[in-house]
């Protein structure tokens, strides 16, 4: 048996695991253009630099 003691002293909580699970969308703010998942080089449709790919969350989810 472990006899564990947490959250004694100055622990800090450990800040929460970003998953790269999550679902993410990416949309092109120069035409509109929607990428699910990774974000891409350039956008497929426009042509535009990633820099111009915003982060939007994916509805319904
Ligand atoms: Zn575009």
């Amino acid at each position: 048996m472990t006899d564990e003691v947490r959250g004694v002293g100055g622990e800090k909580p450990e800040p929460e695991a970003r998953g790269e699970a999550e679902p993410m969308n990416w949309a092109c703010t120069v035409c509109g253009y929607n990428v699910e998942g990774e974000l891409p080089e350039k956008c497929p449709d426009c042509g535009a630099s990633k820099e111009d790919f915003e982060n939007v969350p994916i509805p319904g989810m």
